[in-house]
C-alpha cells in the first residue's frame, strides 16, 4: 500500500499534466480495496480511480482521493473444447496480458496490443483497435459497488458495451471499482486482418502463413509508426470518438463533401472518420502554445511541454466548434475529463 498527500499526478497520466491529488493511494489486494471501500463509501463522490491515466485529462488539482489499483494476477479459470477462460486482475498492465495470451497461444487479443492502460480500465470504454473490441472476448467482470461495498458479477449484457462505451461510462459511472476481468479466448485462432492496413503490413513483412505472433507483430509495427509514444510526447490517444450518423445525414454530407471518409455500419448508419473531419478544418499538425494536434494523426491532441489540462480542453473545444461549423457534426470526447 502507498499513501501520499498533496502528490503530483504528472507521472500518472500520459498527457503529463502536472496536477496534485489531495490524497493518493495505491492498493495491491482485493481485500485492501474492500476494506477501503467499506471505510469510505459514504464519501465515494470524492474518489477517482486511476489506471495508467492514458484516457484521462486532469484540468485541476483533485481535492479528494486518487486511488490506483495495483492488484496483479492472471489465472486460467477454466477451458472447454473451443475456449480458454482467463481471469486478469484490474492492476495488470493491458499489454502484459496481451503478451501473456500470445505466449500461451490463447487467441483473440492479438489485435489489441500496445494499447496503454490497465486491465481494470479496459471494459470502461470497451477498448478496441484494428477490427477487434474487448467485448468480442469478454466473459464477465467483478466490480465492487461503492455504495454498499458488495462485490458484484457483470456479464456481457450487464455491461451494455457499445463503441468506446459501457454502462460504466453511463448509468453506473463512478459507482463501481472494477476488480478483475475474465476473457474468453480461442483455441483455434480466427484472424482479423481485413481492417486498416494489417494485410499490407503482413505483406511487407513477407508473412505467408498467419500466426498469432505475426498478426500481433503487424499491429505493433503499424501502431509504432502511427501513434506518438506518451514517454516523448504527452497524449491520450484518440481524443474524440468517430461520430455515427444516419444514412440521411451521411448522404447530405457526401453530396457536399465527396471526399468524406465513412464506414457503413450493420444498422445502416455510418461511422464518420473524425480524423478526416478535424483535418479538413486545418488542424492537423497545428500548435497553439504548448498544446497541439499530432502531425500524423489529427485525432490525437498533444502536450508539447508544460501545457495545462485546461489549455488542452480549450483546444479540444475549438476543434469541436470548427468541425460543427463546417459539417454540423458534434464530436464527442472519448477521454474522461476531471
Ligand atoms: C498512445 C495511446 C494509444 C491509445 N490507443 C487506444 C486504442 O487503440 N484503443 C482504445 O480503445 N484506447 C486507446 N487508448 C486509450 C487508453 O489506452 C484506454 O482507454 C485504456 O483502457 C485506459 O486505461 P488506463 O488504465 O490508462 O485508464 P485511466 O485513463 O487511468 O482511466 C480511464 C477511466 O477509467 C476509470 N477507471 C480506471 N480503472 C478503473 C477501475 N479499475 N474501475 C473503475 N473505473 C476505472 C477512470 O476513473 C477513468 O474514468 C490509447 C491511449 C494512448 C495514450
Amino acid at each position: 500500500m502507498v499513501f501520499k498527500e498533496d502528490y503530483s499526478l504528472k507521472p500518472y497520466n500520459t498527457f503529463g499534466i502536472d496536477v496534485n491529488a489531495r490524497y493518493y493511494l495505491e492498493l495491491t489486494t482485493t481485500e485492501q480495496i474492500q476494506e477501503f471501500v467499506n471505510r469510505h463509501f459514504p464519501e465515494y463522490d470524492n474518489i477517482v480511480i486511476l489506471g495508467e491515466g492514458s484516457n484521462i485529462l486532469f484540468t485541476r488539482d483533485y481535492d479528494g482521493i486518487v486511488l490506483r489499483l495495483n492488484n496483479k494476477g492472471i489465472q486460467l479459470v477454466r477451458e472447454n473444447k473451443d475456449h480458454f477462460y482467463l481471469k486478469a486482475n484490474a492492476g495488470e498492465v493491458w499489454d502484459d496480458l496481451v503478451n501473456y495470451c500470445i505466449g500461451h497461444q490463447y487467441a483473440g487479443l492479438e489485435n489489441l496490443s500496445l494499447i496503454p492502460g490497465l486491465v481494470g480500465a479496459s471494459p470502461m470504454q470497451n477498448i478496441g483497435a484494428y477490427g477487434v473490441e474487448l467485448k468480442d472476448h469478454f466473459e464477465e467482470l467483478e466490480a465492487i459497488n461503492l455504495e454498499n461495498g458488495q462485490i458484484e458479477l457483470f456479464n456481457k449484457s450487464d455491461c451494455v458495451f457499445g463503441y468506446r462505451d459501457s454502462v460504466f461510462k453511463k448509468d453506473k459511472k463512478g459507482k463501481y471499482i472494477i476488480l478483475s476481468v475474465t476473457f474468453r479466448l480461442d483455441k483455434l485462432p480466427v484472424f482479423k486482418t481485413k481492417y486498416g492496413v494489417i494485410e499490407q503490413e503482413l505483406k511487407e513483412m513477407g508473412v505467408l502463413s498467419l500466426s498469432i505472433e505475426k498478426v500481433n507483430e503487424a499491429v505493433c509495427r503499424i501502431r509504432r509508426k502511427k501513434l506518438p509514444d506518451p514517454k516523448y510526447l504527452g497524449n491520450a490517444g484518440s481524443f474524440f470518438k468517430n461520430p455515427v450518423v444516419t444514412r440521411d445525414i451521411y448522404e447530405e454530407l457526401i453530396n457536399i463533401f465527396p471526399g468524406l471518409v465513412a464506414f457503413r455500419q450493420a444498422n445502416d448508419s455510418y461511422k464518420l472518420a473524425a480524423a478526416w473531419l478535424v483535418e479538413q478544418c486545418g488542424w492537423k499538425g497545428k500548435r497553439i502554445g504548448n498544446t497541439g494536434v499530432y502531425e500524423h494523426q489529427s485525432l490525437v491532441l498533444v502536450n508539447h511541454g508544460s501545457a495545462t489540462g485546461q489549455q488542452i480542453l480549450e483546444l479540444s473545444m475549438k476543434i469541436q466548434e470548427t468541425v460543427h461549423n463546417k459539417f454540423g457534426i458534434h464530436l464527442e470526447r472519448e477521454i474522461n475529463v476531471i
